[in-house]
Order: structure tokens, then C-alpha cells, then sequence
């Protein structure tokens, strides 16, 4: 009303003047009214659309201020849905997913999630326990010598449910781990001498899907990393470029900042010139990558197209050997199918849900407590304990039972306006 001199028509968008508190006009504008409880947030939400810019947008901010109003907290829309039951914790977290989204995939993977898709996954889930908890439950009061042929059948219903419940905790892992894979992407090592053809590599690679070629934010002359797409997952793309005598200190600290990335990186390219093979100088470098449980190696022999090689690929020992063109596109795909099956992409990464570190460690708890209640059938109480353990686990997933603590780093990470 004051500011705007009266009170919106719900669900209309309204075109209004917005005025200080003297009555002058500041803008000029639309008012939505979104009365309780059909809001986003399920309370009364009130939004103005002005014209934009900074100082008229501030002038306006100050008049609500005035009127009463606060800044929103990071996330504090979102946790207000989540508390008002509108979403649950896998919604809200698919709000941010949603706007963080680094590729088309991912973007609808979030959207799905945000649409309740993963929420009805784990639901079924958590509901498929109840019930075997309550079968189980029934088979608690009887000893084994007292079974009759009621409880043997009970008992042998409830094993076949635990077997269905776990087949289908493995199908929504496997799609949380190809989620898991939009989300974070596949860390790539480019190592080589100069003029083998790195660039022309990524080139070929980033050209083929379309990608968009971006450069970490805030860095310059440092730069170690950049990311493509690759069927819509993103490959951060470590350039070794840089791993030559340092020349001065900024050059030392990019140097160790490209190690680091190295110590990370989940495969290491090692492109070799196809005319020479694999030269001491090349073995040299190989033998200061991470052997560890991350990094594979996979060499590629570029420019097979002057060394009047087909296009193939070969494997020697375990060690996989690509041989291509980045000039003609000879054998490209057979580095992007190495790279999608090392990354463990599988073809319908459609169904794909973009889980958290979080939602992974909860799906592996439950499961984990899933096969305990296997081996411990004969224990009831022992196996209704983990059956009992792996519902929570579950049910952490959607918000049902999770920590203030948590839910405030989750909301935390939002940003303001959401
Ligand atoms: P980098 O220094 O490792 O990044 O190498 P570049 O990508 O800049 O390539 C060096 C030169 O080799 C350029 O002139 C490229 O056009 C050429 N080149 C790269 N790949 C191939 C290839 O597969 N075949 C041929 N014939 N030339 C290539």
C-alpha cells in the first residue's frame, strides 16, 4: 500500500507506481501477488519487477527497507520452501543444481530432480523398507523352533523383498553415479612436447561437440585448466604446456599449481608423435605422473595421417594405444570413447540423477546396511536393526532426517535471491 498505493490483485500481474516515502515516484513497474499459501515459498511473496539499474534498483530496495523489509539470506527462499514442506531437501538442492548447471544435461538432470524425480525414487525405496520392516517385525515374536508354515512363508516373502529393495538401490546408484559424472566432470592431463599437437587435440575434441572453450574464472597467466564438453559431460582439460624450466617465480608457483592438478586428474593423455612412438624423452615424463588409484594412462600417437598410419586403437600390457590425426579427425571418436568408458559414461545417461557427494555417500550407507541385514537374516533383531539403519540413510536424502547443521551448510551455499 505505501508503496505502491494499493494492495495487488493476487496472481495478476499488475502495472504499478513505486514511490518514496515523500509519495514521489521511484519507478515504474509490475507487482505480483502471491498470497499464502500458493507461493513458491508457501508464505505471502510480493515481487516487483522494475526497470533495472543499479542506483534505481537500490532507491527502490531502500524504500522496502524502510517499510520493514529485509535482505534474504543465501538460500533463504528455498529453506523457507523446504521447511513450509513445499519442496524437500532434494528439491531445494536441485534449486541451486539448477542455476550452477555447467552443461544442457546436467541443467536437465536438475530439473528433473527439482520436478520431484529422484525425491519419488528414494520415497519408493524408503516405503519399500517400511513394509519389510513391518513383515519382519511380525516374525520378531516367534523363535526359529516355533516357526509354522505361516512364518516360513512370511520369512521367505520378506528375503525376496530385501533382494527386490537392494536390485533397486542398485539401479538409482547407477544412475546417481552417472549424475555424479555430469556434475563433476572427468579431470583430463594433456602431457606432451610442444608441436605433438595438444591444441590441435582440443580443438578437434571441443569442435566435434560443439563445445564451449572457457578458462577458469579469475586466472591469467596461470592458466592450467580448461573445460569442454563431452557428450554433455565436462572434461576439465589440464595443458602440461606450462611443465618446462620455471623463469621466473609466477612461473614456479603455475608449475606447481599444474602438478597439483596432475595429482588430481583422473586420466592422463600422453600424446606421443606417431612418426617416432613413444621416445625416452616421453618415458621420462611418464614417469613422474601419479601411479595411484586415480590416474590412467592412455597414449595417443598423433598425426598418424603423416606417419601413413590407419587410425586404431591397441592395447600392450593393460596400456591402452590410440592412434589418430587431430589434423583430419582420423580415430578422434576412439579417444572420446576412451575417455566417456574410462569416466564410466554409459550411453542412457538420460536417466541420469544429479546426485551430491552427500546423496552417494547415503545410497552407499543403505546399501551397505542393505547386504549387513542379508547376512545377518538369520539374526532377526540384528537384520530389523539394519534394516532400521538403512531407512535412515535413506531418508536423510530427502530431508526427512537430517541435522540443523547440515541443513545450514546446505542452504549456505545458495545464492542470495534464491
Ligand atoms: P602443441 O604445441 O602440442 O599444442 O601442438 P599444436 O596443436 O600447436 O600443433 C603443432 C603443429 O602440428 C600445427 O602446425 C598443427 O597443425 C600440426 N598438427 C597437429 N596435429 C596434427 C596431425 O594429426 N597431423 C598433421 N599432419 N599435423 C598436425
Amino acid at each position: 500500500m505505501n508503496l505502491c498505493g494499493h494492495r495487488p490483485q493476487p496472481r495478476y500481474a499488475t502495472l504499478a507506481t513505486f514511490r518514496d516515502a515523500n509519495g514521489l515516484p521511484l519507478d515504474q513497474g509490475i507487482l505480483l501477488y502471491f498470497p499464502a499459501p500458493h507461493s513458491f515459498t508457501g508464505e505471502d511473496i510480493l515481487e516487483l519487477q522494475g526497470h533495472g539499474g543499479p542506483v534505481v534498483l537500490q532507491m527502490l530496495l531502500q524504500r522496502c527497507l524502510e517499510l520493514g523489509a529485509r535482505l534474504a539470506e543465501p538460500g533463504e527462499f528455498t529453506r523457507r520452501a523446504f521447511f513450509n514442506d513445499k519442496l524437500d531437501l532434494v528439491q531445494a538442492e536441485a534449486v541451486a543444481d539448477l542455476i550452477d548447471a555447467s552443461t544442457a544435461q546436467a541443467a536437465r538432470s536438475a530439473l528433473r530432480s527439482l520436478s520431484g524425480e529422484f525425491s519419488v525414487a528414494v520415497d519408493g525405496l524408503v516405503q519399500g523398507l517400511t513394509d519389510l520392516r513391518m513383515l519382519i517385525e511380525a516374525t520378531l515374536d516367534f523363535p526359529d523352533e516355533q516357526l509354522g508354515a505361516d512364518e516360513v512363508q512370511i520369512s521367505n516373502k520378506a528375503a525376496d523383498r530385501l533382494a527386490q529393495l537392494r536390485a533397486s538401490l542398485a539401479q538409482i546408484r547407477a544412475r546417481a553415479q552417472q549424475g555424479s559424472l555430469l556434475r563433476n566432470g572427468l579431470s583430463v592431463v594433456l602431457a606432451g612436447p610442444p608441436n605433438v599437437g595438444k591444441s590441435s587435440l582440443l580443438n578437434r575434441l571441443a569442435g566435434e561437440e560443439c563445445a564451449i572453450v572457457t578458462e577458469l574464472a579469475g586466472t591469467t597467466r596461470d592458466t592450467v585448466r580448461e573445460t569442454i564438453q563431452l557428450s554433455g559431460i565436462p572434461l576439465h582439460v589440464v595443458d602440461t604446456a606450462g611443465l618446462r624450466e620455471p623463469g621466473d617465480l609466477v612461473e614456479e608457483l603455475g608449475i606447481a599449481r599444474t602438478w597439483r592438478e596432475i595429482e588430481k586428474s583422473d586420466v592422463i593423455v600422453q600424446m606421443v608423435d606417431a612418426r617416432s612412438g613413444l621416445t625416452s624423452e616421453d618415458e621420462r615424463l611418464a614417469w613422474q605422473f601419479p601411479s595411484g588409484r586415480h590416474s590412467r594412462r592412455v597414449i595417443v600417437h598423433n598425426k598418424c595421417d603423416l606417419a601413413n598410419l590407419p587410425a586404431g586403437r591397441r592395447e600392450e600390457d593393460g596400456q591402452v594405444h590410440l592412434y589418430l590425426s587431430a589434423l583430419t579427425g582420423a580415430g578422434i571418436d576412439l579417444l572420446r570413447d576412451e575417455l566417456l568408458s574410462i569416466a564410466g559414461w554409459h550411453e542412457h545417461g538420460e536417466n541420469a540423477i544429479l546426485a551430491r557427494e552427500r546423496h552417494i555417500g547415503a545410497l552407499a550407507s543403505a546399501d551397505s546396511y542393505l547386504a549387513q541385514a542379508t547376512v545377518e537374516w538369520s539374526r532377526i533383531e540384528l537384520c530389523a536393526e539394519e534394516l532400521r539403519l538403512a531407512q535412515e540413510a535413506m531418508n536423510s536424502i530427502t530431508g526427512e532426517f537430517t541435522s540443523d547443521d547440515l541443513l545450514g551448510e546446505i542452504f549456505s551455499r545458495f545464492c542470495v535471491g534464491k
